[in-house]
This record gives structure tokens, sequence and C-alpha cells, in this order.
């Protein structure tokens, strides 16, 4: 059973997806569905012997393409408990063939080709009518809920823009309206104005831990440019971000010294068919230790309230992270 369900009472849909709750569940060691098929062995979801970058649909989506199998949209009467088809596209997409590498460890021009086919991706199921916005993400670590260590990230298709991106659309189109600028691109002045939080930075980039960090070590790269979307990515703003991913990956692993676990989100605009010429382009990542051994767990202020308590100057977090080289470590 797949629906989304309207919660009137923060004016926003939950996906209730019954069947998820089979999927593979930290399968054993010696079996990965992401690792390419090998002689003698089960198939793996990916029937060829090696690839560099592959792409296919969850196979236990939060959404499906074909909606035959779910509820009729409630009627205009039912005001309080509406529900809708999950109509909508989940792809997982792997990183590389390499069971235990991650994407720190790529070179800078597999990066570099990921972002192209997160480009094609993002224009591709943008095409379809009923996907309104492109969720490209990353959920890294067991500590994130992981099941598959397998390098690999998921793209979202969803029937509707996501309640974070409305909340960022509305307050860069209320900036907008008032000093007819990006407030994006005016808050990326600012911080290479202040410096303090900038972590890194080269010609198309900024990465900084944002004045106003939610996460311990939180990281956002903006383009220095206004680009709104990756379908105004230039070749050169593509190498530069992966460049500069590079960088915060690589810093990120030298911080405690483990593989360090995050959530990476790209932020961009809508695939509804509209125009938001005042929204920016982002990526963000939202790590989950705070120190070498202590995990941030999102706890009643933060889940119950939304507000979230940090222990951690933004400004020394980021001269922290500034401070760690960003050469490969393996
Ligand atoms: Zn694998
Ligand atoms: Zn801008
Ligand atoms: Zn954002």
């Amino acid at each position: 059973m797949m629906e989304l369900r309207w919660d009137l009472t923060l004016e926003e849909w939950v996906v209730i997806a019954s069947h998820r709750s089979e999927r593979t569940f930290f399968p054993p060691a010696d079996y990965c569905p992401l690792c390419p098929s090998k002689k003698e062995k089960p198939k793996t979801e990916i029937p060829s012997s090696n690839y560099e970058i592959v792409i296919f649909e969850n196979k236990f989506p939060s959404f499906c393409k074909s909606v035959s199998n779910q509820p009729l949209v409630t009627g205009k009467k039912e005001i309080l408990y509406r529900r809708a088809p999950a109509k909508g596209i989940c792809e997982v997409i792997c990183y590389t063939p390499r069971h235990n590498l991650t994407l720190t460890d790529l070179p800078t021009n597999r990066i570099e080709n990921l972002i192209l086919v997160w480009q094609d991706r993002y224009r591709e199921l943008g095409k379809y009518s009923f996907i309104k916005y492109v969720f490209i993400f990353e959920n890294k670590g067991k500590e994130v809920g992981v099941t598959l260590s397998h390098p690999h990230g998921q793209i979202y298709g969803y029937p509707f823009i996501p309640p974070k991106i409305k909340k960022e659309l509305e307050a860069s189109f209320d900036y907008f309206k008032k000093k007819r600028k990006c407030l994006f691109c005016e808050i990326g002045k600012r911080e290479k104005k202040e410096k303090k939080r900038v972590i890194s930075q080269n010609k198309d980039f900024l990465a900084f831990v944002p004045f106003y960090a939610h996460f311990p070590y939180e990281v956002h790269i903006f383009p220095k440019k206004h680009l709104t979307s990756f379908h105004s990515f230039k070749k050169n703003d593509t190498r530069n971000l992966a460049e500069i991913m590079k960088k915060v990956l690589t810093k990120y692993d030298r911080l405690f010294g483990f593989s360090f676990p995050y959530i990476m989100n790209i932020h961009q605009a809508p695939t509804d068919g509209r125009e938001y010429p005042y929204y920016h382009f982002h990526i963000e990542f939202y790590p989950f230790y705070r120190a070498e051994n202590r995990l941030k767990y999102l706890a009643g202020s933060e889940e119950g309230a939304g507000v979230f308590i940090g222990d951690l100057l933004p400004e020394d977090q980021a001269s922290q992270l500034r401070k760690l080289r960003h050469n490969t470590i393996r």
C-alpha cells in the first residue's frame, strides 16, 4: 500500500509506503545487491560484471510511477483527511563498483561524472508532468540508518514540492521582493567577506559552515554565481563543484579520523514548470557526530518543536574544518 496523506495541521504530505517495512535489512556480509554480478554468485541488482556509475529504480520505493493499485483521490468534500496517489519515482545511484570505497575516495574526475549523471537525471525526471521536485541526496553511514554500505545515493521525484524547499522558496521570494536581490547570493557574499565560517573556496564555489548551522559541522556549498538549478551549469561549474566537494568530503573524513557519516542534500529549483529566478542552487551536508565518539541525536526540541540546539560555535567548527588538509587520505 502506497499513498499520500495530507497533514492539515502542518499543511504537508506524509508518504505511507507500508510495503517498505519488508525491505532488505543488513544483508549478509558476502552479498551486496549493489556490487556488479559475479559468476557463480547470486545475481545482484546489476547484471553486468563491471560499471562506472549505475542507476536503477528502487525495488522498495516510496513512490510509484504507475498508480493502478493505489487508492483514488479523495473527493472534494473531504477536507480533514485528504489522500492522494503516491505517484513519483525513486532511483538508486551507485557511485562505483568497488564496495569498500566512499564518495570521498573517488578521484575528482569521477565525482565530476557523477555530477553529470545527477544533471541528466534532474533533466529527465523533471520532464514528467507529475514530478514537481527532483531531490538528489545521499545517506551515508549506519549511524544515519543506511542498510547497504555500498557507496550509493538516491533520487526521489516527488509529486509535490517538499516542505523544506517550500520554506526556502518562500523566504527567498520575500527577500527578493523587499531587496530585489537573491537571498543566497547575499549570504554567500557576506560569508566571503567575513571569512570566519568559510572552510574552502574556488573560482565558482564557496563551502562554509552557515551562521545558522542546525547540525554539528554542517557545511553548505553555494555557487558564487547565481545558478538556480543544474539546468544552468556550464562545464567549469561542474568541474569546480566536483573539486570543492572532494575537499569538503576529505576534510570530513580527517575531522575525527574515520569515514564520516552525513546526509547530503541538493537543493535547487522545482521542476513544476514554473520559474524560480529568486532561488539559488546549493548543497547541504548534515553530519551526525559532534565529537569523535559523541553522536548528535535529534530529540524533543528538534523533532517535537523544530528548534535545533547546538553546543559548538559555527565559527569554531569552521576554523577546525578549514585547518584540516584536504589532500586524499588513501
Ligand atoms: Zn557492494
Ligand atoms: Zn543567487
Ligand atoms: Zn537549502
